[in-house]
């Protein structure tokens, strides 16, 4: 196998929304979750459906339970042990990104993030007796191809990226919280979503204007004498919420709102190269260094990794062309 058992794609189609029940607009994806086999009919009809199989793919009654524990929870598991991981979630505005991965908050409704905050702590409190852990936060975006911490007391200033001499990319002076418990944990995740909604009222859906990326850092030491020498394990966990990824020309941007996008395109279609060249295994060289978003992953993607791409759609006519162009992007992903 390539490096494709570290690299896995799956899909999410919401259920259709109000306004689209309201609007009489018509279903044209099929899931088969069983198979994975996910089919799009032309609503103009003058196409056969275009068929495409993924890893993993859920349809619009999947629960936000079910979606952790398929997705996130073997991750999660791998980063206590030490691995690095990441879950990505991809999808033009409205499709469900943010809902995949904070949801809203009751116990049936949240998402990934949350979730994965209760499964480190259960962890942790799991093995206290024989081991002792720290567990770190920290909150970015990268918005125009801007490195900014949402922890920071000003979110808004640039911060860079820069190289150990090992190699191991990092992002000078940003904020990273050790936390204790869920509370503190969820606490940390609202004030950087604050600092991220700052911008919204200026401009519109902001947020989904930059790629988000919620960092908890695992550590811990065996208080066994199975390791005398105090070996210490690090394993980090990137929840990223990618930028949408509509295309320009439907969104009718100009000026900064057309850099914005043109940024935005650029770093998701280096996104997909690197992991689809991870995906391939063949190619020696995997493209990290053409965008912040990879060169700042660049630990987190490939090697003994594991990574999840998780591309959100809507399920109804009008968003034939760009449920099509995500199913596209997922299936290079592969
Ligand atoms: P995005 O972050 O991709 O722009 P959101 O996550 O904000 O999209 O979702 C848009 C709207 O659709 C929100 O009101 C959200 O609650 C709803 N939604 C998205 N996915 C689902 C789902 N699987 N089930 C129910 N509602 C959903
Ligand atoms: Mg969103």
């Amino acid at each position: 196998m390539s490096g494709g058992e570290c690299v896995k794609v799956c899909v999410r189609c919401r259920p259709l929304n109000s306004k689209e029940k309201g609007d009489n607009r018509s279903t044209i994806l099929e899931v088969d979750q069983k198979t994975g086999l996910v089919t799009l009919h032309n609503p103009k009809g003058d196409e056969p459906p275009k068929n495409f199989t993924f890893d993993i793919s859920f349809d619009w009654n999947v629960t936000q339970k079910e979606v952790y524990d398929i997705v996130a929870r073997p991750i999660v598991n791998s980063v206590a042990d030490g691995y690095n991981g990441t879950i990505f979630a991809y999808g033009q505005t409205g499709t469900g990104k943010t809902h995949t991965m904070e949801g809203a908050p009751t116990p049936e409704l949240q998402g990934i993030i949350p979730n994965c905050f209760d499964h480190v702590f259960e962890i942790v409190n799991s093995s206290a007796g024989t081991k002792q852990w720290m567990v770190r936060a920290s909150y970015l975006e990268i918005y125009n191809e801007e490195v900014r911490d949402l922890l920071s007391k000003d979110p808004k200033s640039k911060l860079e990226l820069k190289e150990h001499k090992e190699g191991g990319v990092y992002v000078k002076g940003l904020n990273a919280f050790v936390v204790k418990g869920v509370p503190e944990l969820k606490n940390v995740l609202e004030v950087g979503r604050k600092n991220r909604s700052v911008g919204a009222t200026a401009m519109n859906q902001d947020s989904s204007r930059s790629h988000s990326i919620f960092t908890i850092t695992i550590e811990t030491i065996e208080n066994t004498q199975a390791q005398p020498d105090g070996h210490i394990r690090v394993g980090k966990l990137n929840l990223v919420d990618l930028a949408g990824s509509e295309r320009q020309d439907k969104t009718g941007a100009t000026g900064d709102r057309l850099k914005e996008a043109t940024k935005i395109n650029l770093s998701l279609s280096a996104l997909g190269n690197v992991i689809s060249a991870l995906v391939d295994g063949k190619s020696g060289h995997v493209p990290y260094r053409d965008s912040k978003l990879t060169r700042l992953l660049q630990d987190s993607l490939g090697g003994n990794t594991k990574t999840i791409m998780c591309a959100n759609m809507g399920p109804a006519d009008w968003n034939y062309d760009e449920t099509l162009s995500t199913l596209r992007y997922a299936n290079r992903a592969k």
